[in-house]
């Protein structure tokens, strides 16, 4: 009987929904929920532990994709080529250098489609395979809550040859394990940096009406900065709470999780680092260089941004050291060694 490793890290909630199992199984045997389930294809209300390896076809695969059991790495700029700020004319989270990358990638059929999240007025999200450069203006923005972006993979491995990926980074992980290991479709993988998200429920039941005390459908952006939660809403207004007020309800995954910069990106984005509207811009690896050039006339560029990389740096030291003992203990309670911080 098969007993696949995602298994241990499913039952320890430290899944991170990333969905690169969900797209590669080759049995269909895994499904999301609020974390990855292994279940019965033919028959989905099924799902206890243990039934699992009755569905499982033991080929291993998802043990090779999952981000939480390959690791992390200590050091998360060694493979950093080339930092900047940048700012495009996109109205995005930030400087929508995310959204003018993808449009340009698409537009010059570098890649076929890409997948991203999109949401509704009540922040419920969806996840949304582009296909056209216009696909992309459903996408812009943060949404602080979690969608499996690689769960949606499946159909775009069947239907297209080159595939982008825009996601957190247990996702830009996740997708670099699948190109490693399983597809080598994904051709160009644009990470985010992340500090933590939210469950759906717990940001529109408990943070939004709760502690911001707003209506979720006045909100209009939220964001991180200057230590704070931000909400801004349809009046005008900016409401805000420090972020230790909430920080403690990001999903059980995140408060385990050592990758702030999206290291297994060919280009990581972000905000921290920069001025107020500007994508702080990490190249990591040729692609990423490659795929920047697409957009490099067409965005301002910061050579020398001012908080700059040490902000980053000191930012991805402290999630390291609040999370890489959360991490390392339940490791430590796997029947397996692979995973740990190398
Ligand atoms: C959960 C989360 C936490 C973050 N934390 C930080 C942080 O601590 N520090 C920091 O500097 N930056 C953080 N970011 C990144 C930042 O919020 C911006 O996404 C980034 O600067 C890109 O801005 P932009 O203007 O280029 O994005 P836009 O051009 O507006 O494009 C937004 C892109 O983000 C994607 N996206 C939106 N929400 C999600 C989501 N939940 N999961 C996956 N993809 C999503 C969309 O598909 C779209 O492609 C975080 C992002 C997320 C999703
Ligand atoms: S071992 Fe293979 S068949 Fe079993 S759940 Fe994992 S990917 Fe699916
Ligand atoms: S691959 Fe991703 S979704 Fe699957 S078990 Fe690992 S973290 Fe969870
Ligand atoms: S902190 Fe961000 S990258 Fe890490 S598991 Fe949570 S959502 Fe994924």
């Amino acid at each position: 009987m098969a007993h696949p490793k995602i298994l241990e890290v499913i039952e320890h909630d430290i899944c991170t929904a990333c969905g690169a199992c969900v797209s590669t199984c080759p049995a269909g045997a895994i499904v999301m929920n609020k974390r990855a389930e292994i279940r019965d294809p033919e028959n989905l209300d099924l799902y206890v532990k243990g039934a699992a390896p009755d569905v499982c076809e033991g080929c291993l695969t998802c043990g090779r994709l999952c981000p939480v059991i390959d690791g992390y790495v200590e050091d998360e700029f060694t493979n950093v080529k080339e930092f900047f700020g940048a700012k495009s004319n996109i109205e995005g989270q930030d400087g929508g250098v995310t959204s003018i990358l993808a449009k340009a990638l698409l537009e010059s059929g570098t890649v076929d489609c890409i997948v991203g999240i999109t949401r509704n007025d009540e922040w419920g999200t969806e996840l949304i395979l582009m296909t056209e450069p216009e696909d992309v203006d459903k996408t812009t923005g943060t949404k602080y809550t979690y969608d499996s972006v690689l769960s949606a993979l499946k159909e775009p491995f069947e239907k297209y040859d080159k595939i982008g990926v825009i996601g957190v980074p247990c996702q830009a992980h996740g997708a670099r394990l699948i190109f490693e290991n399983a597809s080598d479709k994904i051709v160009v993988i644009i990470g985010l940096l992340c500090m933590e998200s939210f469950y759906h429920d717990v940001m529109t039941e408990k943070i939004v009406p709760e502690i911001m005390g707003l209506k979720l459908e006045d909100v209009v952006k939220m964001d991180f900065g200057k230590g704070k939660f931000w909400n801004y809403t349809k009046d005008g207004e900016a409401h805000s709470v420090k972020i230790p007020e909430i920080a403690h309800h990001a999903r059980n995954p995140c408060h385990h999780c050592c990758d702030y910069t999206s290291v297994f990106a060919d280009i990581s984005l972000g905000s921290v680092g920069t001025p107020d509207g500007w994508n702080s811009v990490l190249i990591r690896t040729d692609v990423g260089k490659e795929v920047f050039e697409l957009v490099k006339d067409k965005v301002e560029i910061m050579e020398d941004p001012k908080p700059g990389i040490d902000l980053i740096k000191k930012l991805t030291k402290m999630k390291h050291d609040n999370n890489a003992e959360h991490y390392l203990e339940v490791c430590e309670k796997f029947t397996f060694d692979e995973c740990g911080i190398h």
